[in-house]
């Protein structure tokens, strides 16, 4: 029988029977492409296995809204990156779903707050057991709806729960002051109180890690939320929500509501300046956090922003050339190049460029390996969608033509049109776009330089500051440079560097706030003053 290749691979029987309300739709004729070729056969073989047998209750199409499960008045097709193929239909919400959710959060929000510390922590708690018990599904549909390898989902299903978990805990480890005034008669008190409701809009490449960093803290914090997540993956955000309401999370406390990109505009405007909305936590590109800013400071909402990063990687004369290829490799093609801390140029000393380049090079050739995220040995799956890969082939473009060499790559991938080649370039000068425009893709350039001064003012000259990474053996060189890099992360002579007992966040125009940590409960805490007299 012909039909969509979620119901084929988890049988319509069973999604029929146990969910009625599912709006994942057969298609005539088959698998059927988006647009473009039809996905080759060792493709649809490896995808079809990758999806067998993936639990019917967590494929949901509907929003989640006061802890019952909404359609639209219509819906948006979500589709596969790899191979173009339809995955299901999804609520399209527009402006009076939000504000319905906005409503059920509020009315949530009025009684979790109320909710004790230790009663929130052990919800999240059970949200994360939950989480971990489905960890295979969740990050099987991960790497559906984005084409993550499905070894990186795995890794991010982890990360992400690891937020819940973290913020269970940090949920009772709120805590307030006593301050000693000059008045004897008076005692000054500190409260930590929850901010209210947060509208959360969240970016394709980090589908579930992105909502529990933020939802785990405001929960923990006694706020509640309406998700936004991003056209191209709302499976997971709503997979989320019915584990949350499996874990006995209260009604209305998270909400969902996907919508296409056609409405973003008028949904995320219909949330973040909405007055029963007292925070705007925001994942994205800078351009629309800036729009995002604007609707906060025309209602004065609370804002925590995580945009776009141009993230540097240094190699001084110094380094380790080994550990050195080993953290470009890692934070050069995590995600085939489409994170925030993806090192964006690679700056490498006059004394060591050569040796790096061939060793990065051979690295690349031997390591990694595009196709289909499902399938076995694969570290490169395709981008989010073709104008993903035309950036990245612009860029290639205008480096060529203006004198950068290509070392290998340098080309769409015959896969697919979502494909592009992992690529080196070298002589690479900074009036090429590739090195002040952030480019979310399997492209690593290579500029020469001789001075720290000198590295450090092109690595400073970007409007942005999210991670930054350098590579020395120089002690006196590790603390000069660590400290004048204007970045929110560094990592010192390592590439991965992110986890939830860490701050994550940036400078300048890569955003404000921290997530994860101890500190991310912070962003949906206020500080209430009690002057406690007559003592
Ligand atoms: P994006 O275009 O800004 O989209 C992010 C989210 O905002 C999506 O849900 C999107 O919806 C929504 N959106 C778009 N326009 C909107 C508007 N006018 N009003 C309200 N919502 C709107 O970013 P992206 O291209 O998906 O994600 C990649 C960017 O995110 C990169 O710049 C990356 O560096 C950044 N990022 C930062 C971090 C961090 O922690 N700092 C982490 C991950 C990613 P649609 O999907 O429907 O367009």
């Amino acid at each position: 029988m012909a039909t969509c290749i979620w119901l084929r691979s988890c049988g319509a029987r069973r999604l029929g029977s146990t969910f009625p309300g599912c709006r994942l739709r057969p298609r005539a004729g088959g698998l059927v492409p988006a647009s473009g070729p039809a996905p080759g056969p060792a493709q649809l073989r490896c995808y079809a296995g990758g999806l067998a047998g993936l639990s019917a209750a967590l494929l949901r199409t509907d929003s989640f809204v006061g802890g019952r499960w909404l359609p639209a008045a219509a819906t948006f097709p979500v589709q596969d990156p790899a191979s173009g193929a339809a995955l299901g239909m999804v609520a399209d919400c527009g402006v009076r779903e939000a504000r319905a959710a906005v409503r059920a959060a509020y009315e949530a929000f009025c009684r979790w707050r109320e909710v004790s510390a230790k009663e929130r922590s052990s919800l999240l708690r059970k949200w994360y057991n939950l989480m971990i018990q489905n960890k295979d599904d969740l990050a099987r549909i991960i790497t559906a709806e984005s084409g993550k390898p499905l070894k990186e989902a795995h890794g991010e299903i982890l990360y992400s729960a690891f937020f819940l978990e973290w913020f269970s805990e940090e949920a009772r480890r709120v805590y307030g002051d006593i301050i000693y005034t000059p008045a004897k008669d008076r005692r000054a008190l500190v409260l930590k109180q929850p901010v209210g409701v947060a509208a959360v809009i969240t970016p394709w490449n980090f589908p579930s890690a992105m909502i529990t960093r933020k939802v785990g803290a405001a929960l923990a914090a006694g706020c509640t939320v309406v998700v936004k997540p991003a056209e191209d993956t709302p499976f997971s955000a709503l997979a989320l929500a019915e584990l949350a309401s499996q874990a006995g999370i209260p009604s209305g406390v998270y909400n969902v509501i996907p919508c296409s990109r056609k409405n973003a505009k008028e949904v995320g405007e219909a949330i973040c300046t909405d007055p029963l909305v007292s925070k705007i936590s925001f994942t994205g590109s800078t351009t629309t956090g800036k729009i995002l800013l604007h609707h906060a400071a025309n209602s004065v909402k609370r804002v925590s922003m995580e945009l776009g990063g141009l993230a540097p990687f240094i190699v001084f004369d110094s380094a380790n050339v080994d550990q050195a290829v080993a953290g470009a490799m890692a934070s050069k093609f995590r995600n085939t190049g489409q994170t925030c801390v993806c090192s964006n140029q690679f700056l490498v000393q006059r004394g060591i460029h050569d040796a790096f380049v061939k060793a990065f090079a051979e690295a690349m050739k031997k390591n990694l390996r595009v196709g289909n995220g499902f399938e076995e040995g694969t570290t490169q799956g395709p981008l989010i969608n073709e104008k993903a890969v035309e950036k990245v082939e612009k860029q290639v473009n205008d480096a060529v033509s203006k004198g950068a060499t290509v070392v290998t790559g340098g080309k769409r991938h015959q896969l697919g049109k979502n494909f592009f080649e992992p690529t080196l370039l070298c002589n690479v000068t900074q009036d090429m776009l590739c090195t002040h425009e952030e480019t979310f893709g399997p492209l690593a350039p290579v500029i020469k330089f001789d001075t720290e001064e000198e590295a450090i003012a092109i690595a400073n000259a970007a409007d942005v500051g999210l991670a930054g990474y350098f590579y020395s053996q120089d002690p006196a060189q590790i603390w000069r440079v660590a400290e004048q890099l204007e970045v929110g992360m560094v990592g010192v002579n390592e590439g991965l560097i992110s986890s939830v007992e860490c701050p994550f966040g940036g400078v300048k125009q890569s955003g404000l706030g921290r997530e994860g940590s101890k500190y991310g409960i912070d962003e949906y805490l206020e500080l209430k003053y009690v002057c406690y007299g007559g003592l």
